[in-house]
């Protein structure tokens, strides 16, 4: 089995420092956390940055800036960009596209559109489309973010027109309100769909966090973290940075013994292209 891929979702779109005094809000907070999760171990950060009016989510490319340029000078990290803005509230596809300038290694393909709360996510083939297609065009690997298995059939269909390409990258996103649960059935059927030579990872929403990612462990899966997707560290009890989850299941994975992929361990399993920034020789670590 080989080396586990952690990822670490900072921020998201939507938690306020009402709902958790320690969600990364500025840009500076998300740098830093974003650093402190890669010297946990991680090697994939998920990043969403905020707008500093309303604190929520935005698909501002100068904001964006503000995370991925430091983040490139101070890491080796792979830095995933969302392209979801607000799920919910259904920003112009345009605008959600906008970080796809600055030519992350991935970015986030949310695959079908989905119920959320009292509002839909509305991810319409015009948008699907539109997206594989800026992503084939300017070579940022899509991460197909999964929430139920017609979202794989998608998928497969896209690839069937020429619009997207293998070898995929699956994030599977279990235990979402009107979504696929964050169970072992749950997560061993979408499995069986994907193609044999794709990569995948799992995000268990809340309480789904742990058992969705013991499972993703022994499978031979990768596994999502961070305060996007879970805000608790454990019951009743908020986590005080994202860090403390990629701790925790690094020291799992290695008394599991499966040891933990860096940036480019992660680069070769997931097929991605090394960008010229990340040269060892020139890295200002700190
Ligand atoms: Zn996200």
């Amino acid at each position: 089995m080989g080396k586990l891929i952690i990822t670490a979702a900072i921020t998201g779109s939507r938690i306020t420092r009402e709902i958790t005094p320690h969600i990364p809000i500025t840009p500076e907070e998300i740098v830093q956390s974003a650093v402190e999760c890669w010297e946990a171990g991680a090697a994939v950060v998920h990043i969403h940055v905020r707008d500093p009016e309303t604190g929520l989510g935005t698909q501002s490319l100068e904001i964006f800036q503000q995370v991925v340029e430091p983040l490139q000078e101070k890491t080796d990290l792979i830095l995933c960009l969302t392209t979801s803005g607000i799920p919910g509230r259904n920003l112009p596809i345009e605008e959600r596209l906008a970080p796809l300038e600055l030519k992350p290694e991935l970015a986030s393909f949310d695959a079908g559109s989905i119920n959320l709360g009292q509002s839909v996510f509305i991810n319409s083939p015009e948008f699907l489309e539109s997206a594989a297609k800026k992503m084939k065009d300017i070579g940022v690997k899509p991460e197909l973010e999964i929430f139920d298995l017609g979202m794989i059939v998608t998928c497969l269909r896209l690839k069937n027109e020429g619009k997207l390409e293998e070898p995929f990258h699956f994030q599977f996103v279990l235990g979402t309100p009107w979504g696929a649960p964050a169970t072992p059935e749950s997560l061993l059927h979408l499995h069986r769909h994907i193609p044999k030579k794709s990569t995948w990872s799992v995000i268990g929403i809340g309480k789904g966090h742990l058992p969705m990612s013991m499972m993703a462990l022994i499978m031979g899966g990768h596994i999502r973290v961070g305060m996007e997707d879970n805000i608790y560290y454990t019951r009743g009890v908020l986590a005080k940075t994202n860090a403390q989850f990629v701790e925790r299941i690094v020291r799992i994975a290695g008394e599991y013994g499966r040891g933990v992929a860096t940036p480019d361990e992660a680069r070769r399993k997931m097929n991605l292209n090394k960008k010229m920034w990340n040269n060892k020789d020139t890295l200002n670590v700190i």
